[in-house]
């Protein structure tokens, strides 16, 4: 193990730079391309500047690192020969599903090789009996739901944007469903993994879908949220729920953020079993009535959604009555039909660029903080009054169910000195989340932009440990390099 670890701490620090013909980071030689494109075939590898810079960046601020090539694997033993040649070759590689990210993850830090997964994108079993689903990485959370559309089934795990399924168990994803049906954490099964010297490991074991086990180490728990620097998912084996029979979509609008918040604590104690339930400050309504054209008040606001039968349904909307009513919340403004319910969630999906237009031009940089359910009001009123007092433009959303929240910061990308006060406002907040015993990362990951507070939040130990398994898995730190530790 100690020699694993030295080899790794030195390829980590020093990486290979073999592959650069010219010793310039990113540049692949002529041979090696070549190599990559007798693996997957040419019209599948790209050296083009437009293509490596469309996948050297995500949605976030990090700014753009291009790879030095592009490839796109049309099938798993395709994936396997990439990541034995780039092993052998001491090359990067970078994992890319749908690139929208918010923490720089595809990045190419130290150049390298992306490997774009979306050619792989074949549903490829259904177990309707036993509630789950096998999918290959190219597969988006809105192509399943389409394709389980008869079933009775769907996967209610709902990050807004239209991200791949691996990319989500890559970042650990939720979004708004998950106070109700988990995160990906809980919705993953069973994983095939590509590691980073080519070898093919399926998590808990070649086809197995049970939903729960005692066999050994949770291999499949350490690959979510591993954000391409462990090895490639390849496929991964999805739990389904039961579509819900009915639902009611909601807002309610309220006399300040602290009395929103206490509503959403009152109501997760009294057992509601809302489904969705997301608050929004005033200047996010604000912003979110002008991009999406509703017409709700400008006070800190839940949207909130009840799943259920209809009797069900009923009793929880009568319940969440009478606890916002006791909160001074306004009366709830429904959305019973279909096409209403999408139109309002649409508006809350489309908060992130909502809050752009608020200043056409600039970048956005969200927070991701989650705390405990009791320490969400002190947290959520104290960033409101350092927000205002900041000067900056933000907005807040979030998911407040599970104590988790985003400041949505847009800043002009050309001001340096706004950028640092930004990433001073992020990481003062991540601080307060870790002295309320919570997180810096609810949903987003660590990516670029967290490393430090990672520390903070595991300690030496923990930071030990995590680099020691790094190391046992990718001892020459080729899998997505510079991410996370
Ligand atoms: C408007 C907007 C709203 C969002 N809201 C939410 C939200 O509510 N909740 C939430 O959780 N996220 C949210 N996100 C962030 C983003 O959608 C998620 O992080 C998503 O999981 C990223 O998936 P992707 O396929 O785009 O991954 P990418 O951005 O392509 O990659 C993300 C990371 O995963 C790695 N990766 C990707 N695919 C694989 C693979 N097959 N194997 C190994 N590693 C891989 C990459 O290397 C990278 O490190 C939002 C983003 C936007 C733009």
């Amino acid at each position: 193990m100690a020699s694993l670890l030295r080899a790794a701490g030195t390829w980590g620090l020093f990486p290979w730079r073999g592959y650069c013909s010219r010793g310039t980071q990113g540049e692949l030689g002529k041979g090696f391309v070549e190599a990559l494109k007798a693996v997957v075939g040419s019209p599948h590898v790209s050296t083009a500047a437009a293509d490596c810079e469309q996948h050297g960046h995500d949605e976030s601020i990090h700014r753009c690192q291009p790879p030095g090539a592009v490839v796109w694997p049309q099938n798993v033993e395709q994936v396997s020969r990439l990541a034995a040649l780039c092993y052998s070759e001491g090359v990067p590689i970078i994992p890319f599903g749908t690139g929208t990210g918010l923490e720089g993850g595809v990045c190419a830090v130290q150049g390298g090789v992306c490997v774009n997964l979306t050619h792989m994108d074949r549903i490829l079993k259904l177990n309707p009996e036993d509630f789950s689903v096998v999918v290959e990485p190219g597969v988006t959370r809105k192509v399943l739901n389409t394709y389980l559309r008869d079933s009775g089934l769907w996967f209610p795990v709902d990050p807004g944007a239209d991200a791949s399924l691996c990319g989500m168990v890559a970042t650990a994803a939720s979004g708004t469903n998950a106070v109700r049906y988990g995160t990906m954490r809980d919705n993953v099964l069973n994983l095939e993994v590509v590691l980073p010297d080519g070898r093919l490991l399926h998590t808990a074991g070649l086809g197995r879908h049970f939903r729960k086990s005692a066999a050994g180490y949770n291999l499949t728990g350490l690959f979510v949220g591993s954000e391409g620097t462990l090895g490639l998912i390849t496929a991964a084996t999805l739990r389904l729920h039961p579509a819900p029979e009915a639902m009611v979509a909601a807002t309610c609008a309220f006399p300040s953020v602290q009395a929103a918040v206490d509503t959403t604590v009152h109501i997760l104690q009294a057992a509601v079993p809302v489904a969705r339930i997301e608050f929004l400050d005033e200047v996010m309504m604000d912003a979110c009535n002008r991009h999406s054209q509703l017409n709700c008040s400008v006070a800190p606001t839940l949207f909130l959604e009840f799943h259920g039968s209809e009797r069900a349904l009923a009793e929880q909307i009568e319940q969440a009555e009478e606890i916002t009513q006791h909160n001074g919340g306004s009366h709830f403004c429904w959305a019973k039909e279909a096409e209403e319910r999408s139109r309002l969630w649409a508006a809350r999906h489309n908060a992130w660029y909502a809050a752009l237009a608020l200043r056409p031009g600039c970048k956005g940089y969200s927070t991701d903080v989650c705390v405990p359910i009791s320490r969400l009001p002190e947290i959520l009123v104290q960033t409101k009054e350092d927000l205002k007092a900041s000067g900056l433009t933000g907005t807040i959303v979030g998911h407040v169910g599970d104590g988790n929240f985003h400041c949505i910061l847009v800043v002009d990308p050309e001001d340096p000195e706004e950028l640092d006060r930004v990433k001073a406002f992020g990481k003062q907040l991540g601080r307060r989340a870790l002295a309320l015993h919570g997180t810096c990362t609810g949903e987003h990951g660590i990516g670029l932009g967290k490393q430090q507070l990672l520390q903070e939040e595991v300690g030496a130990v923990g930071m030990e440990t995590m680099r020691q398994l790094k190391a046992m898995l990718d001892p020459r730190g080729l899998m997505n390099p510079g991410k996370v530790l």
